[in-house]
């Protein structure tokens, strides 16, 4: 062991469910994978060869050997119960300890050291008991647990809450739905102290409720066709497809579920819509919006107090969810910090903490506004009402795919128009339309045909937008440029410009003197050609005067290179590019003149040095 290492804490989420860890030095926030994947199925098991697995491959055999395989331990902690595995008992801190030290191997993996201390996090309604045994289950897997804090506590520092350069008091609600608890806890932050104010739970309500529904749902449906019902293990396996399915319908508005032989004579293929999936779950989401009252009554506060919403836990991906919870407390849930690792990322800041590292900020790249499709929302005397209907919300992690079912409105309807507006009000007219494609040769069906709209985001801002008749798999698609709607950017674009002015100052300002070099402001000529820059929609002007001016003072480098003399070759070269610009500039091209200008910039680079 090498001495020389700085102090270092890792932060453990050990869930009910999953686990993950995450680990904070010089700043910089990593979770750390562990077979690949950012959390761990909380599941031990003997295999039949006899070898302990912990993880991925312990939830994987749980299926075929439920009797060698430990799952949901947290919830026996601090209890006398045990837990058996082959014949043998083990305690709930013993088979707690194995998940954590599969959790402490993989950093000690990935970091190259040993790992000695860490934070845990555990539910904030558990009692000094509960919290004992969590400790006592750190120390057996060889780690000093320097400090257990509350899973909503940690939630909120990775928000950034308590940061000590902010004096900011806040009020947050942190609803926790995972797979097996849900807890809800107001978080009050005062003077940079975080503090759990009130806190209720249900510790048998989550996401594995919701694929126990839709494992009934499909038996019920199995049973149209075959009378019998499923033995045990079939059951199992149906619910681990069905969990695959629910976690598809978060983004899609149908999954399809295809199980064969589940016993040998019967087949499951059917198809489940987001809709029938939110009716299922609708009594579990109901009830925990009575804990979300409960806990802001118990915080002495009403709903108009709090400041923010934090969605906690893999379930709470569920769009059913944020949008009841918007609905009823009138504030749009945080979610752009990934809900499964949100509390170990807490967990690793406070580890940072207290080994004296400077506290991590929490990057994520989301999207900036809401993105929706013009949609029949009503009806009143005067017909129709129009309405903005969400695909993707602003807050959202990129790159993001979210689909959505809309249906047409009329018999016979051959055709639709997909019209993609960017803000948050539901009222069109008070957003920006950005798009708008048609959809030809419907089938020729009574109104209510199924029309797929998906919206795709990837980091660079590109929103694709595709509808697909469901029926037939028709489908078309187009890409907008979402950049450059947006007002950062358009502001960003002008940083840039002053940078490059900037630049371009410092480099030629001696012998530049000639009259030629007069873009002392940003002009939107290039070179006595007028270019009208107020023409293209999805440009801002900004962004071509850049370039324009960019183009212009390139075009009097090679100038002056191709004056000094340079092979044939690369002269040819400059040539070509020179050629280029005014083809781009008079079709308007922006990004083909700024493949070009990069093309001429590095070529000049290259021979100027
Ligand atoms: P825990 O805190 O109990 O360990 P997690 O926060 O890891 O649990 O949540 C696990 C639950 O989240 C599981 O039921 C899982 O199926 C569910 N889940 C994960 N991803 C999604 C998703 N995209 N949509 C809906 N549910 C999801
Ligand atoms: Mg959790």
């Amino acid at each position: 062991m090498n001495q020389n290492f700085p102090p270092l804490v890792i932060g453990i989420d050990l869930g009910t469910t999953n686990s993950s860890v995450a680990v904070a030095q010089d700043g910089k926030l990593t979770v750390i994978p562990v077979n690949g994947q950012l959390t761990m199925p909380s599941v031990v098991g003997i295999d039949p060869t006899g070898k302990l697995v912990v993880g991925q491959a312990a939830k994987n055999q749980a299926i075929s050997a439920p009797e060698n395989t430990v799952l949901s331990i947290k919830r026996l902690m601090g209890t006398d119960a045990t837990a058996e595995l082959v014949g043998k008992s083990y305690r709930p801190e013993e088979i707690s300890a194995l998940i954590l030290g599969e959790l402490k191997r993989a950093a000690e993996a990935h970091l190259g050291r040993s790992v000695t201390q860490a934070v845990i996090t555990v539910p904030a309604f558990f009692n000094e008991r509960q919290r004992l045994a969590t400790q006592d289950a750190g120390s057996l897997a060889g780690l000093e647990v320097l400090r257990i804090i509350n899973e909503p506590t940690a939630a909120a520092l990775a928000y950034g809450a308590g940061q000590s350069d902010t004096s900011e008091n806040e009020t947050l609600l942190v609803y926790d739905l995972g797979g097996g608890t849900f807890d809800v806890s107001v978080v009050r932050v005062e003077n940079g102290i975080v503090e759990v104010r009130a806190s209720h739970g249900d510790i048998h309500l989550g996401g594995d409720d919701f694929d126990e529904a839709l494992t009934n749902l499909g038996e019920e449906r199995l049973r149209e066709k075959h009378a019998d019902s499923l033995p045990a293990a079939a059951h199992r396996r149906l619910k681990s497809a069905m969990e695959i399915a629910k976690i598809h319908l978060s983004d899609e508005p149908f999954a399809t579920v295809r199980e064969e032989y589940l016993t040998p004579a019967s087949h499951l293929e059917t198809e489940i819509s987001r809709y029938d999936y939110e009716q299922l779950i609708d009594p579990w989401l109901v009830k925990t919006l009575d804990c979300v009252q409960r806990t802001i009554a118990d915080a002495g506060i009403t709903a108009h107090q709090l400041d923010k919403i934090m969605l906690v836990g893999g379930a709470t991906r569920t769009p059913a969810v944020q949008e009841l919870l918007m609905r009823t407390l009138d504030m749009e849930p945080r979610h752009e910090i990934n809900p499964d690792l949100v509390v170990a990322m807490g967990a690793a800041i406070q580890g940072a903490t207290l080994a004296g590292q400077p506290t991590p900020a929490i990057l994520v790249d989301i999207s900036a506004h809401t993105y929706s499709v013009l949609a029949v929302v009503g009806h009143d005397f005067m017909g129709r009402i129009l309405g903005c209907c969400p695909v993707v919300r602003r807050g959202t992690p990129l790159p993001v795919t979210k689909a959505d079912l809309f249906t047409t409105q009329v018999d016979f309807q051959e055709k639709v128009e997909v019209q993609v507006y960017q803000g948050e009000s539901d009222d069109p007219s008070e957003n920006l339309s950005i798009g708008e494609f048609m959809v030809t040769g419907l089938s020729d069906v009574p109104a209510g045909n199924e029309i797929i709209v998906q919206f795709h985001i990837d980091l660079n801002g590109l929103l694709t937008a595709t509808a697909t008749e469901k029926r037939t798999g028709l489908a078309k698609s187009v890409t907008i440029d979402t950049a450059g709607q947006h007002r950062i950017n358009l502001d960003a674009a002008r940083t840039n410009l002053a940078a490059l002015f900037e630049e371009q100052d410092a480099a030629f300002s001696e012998d530049d003197e000639e009259a030629e070099d007069e873009d002392d402001e940003f002009t939107s000529e290039y070179d006595g050609e007028s270019v009208d820059l107020s023409a293209p929609e999805n440009e801002g002007p900004a962004n071509s005067s850049a370039l324009l001016a960019s183009a212009k003072s390139l075009r009097n480098r090679a100038g002056k290179l191709l004056d000094q003399g340079v092979p044939e070759t690369d002269a040819a070269a400059i040539h070509t590019s020179l050629a280029a610009i005014p083809v781009a500039i008079d079709a308007r091209d922006w990004n083909q003149l700024r493949t070009i200008l990069d093309t001429l910039s590095d070529l000049l680079f290259y021979l100027e040095d």
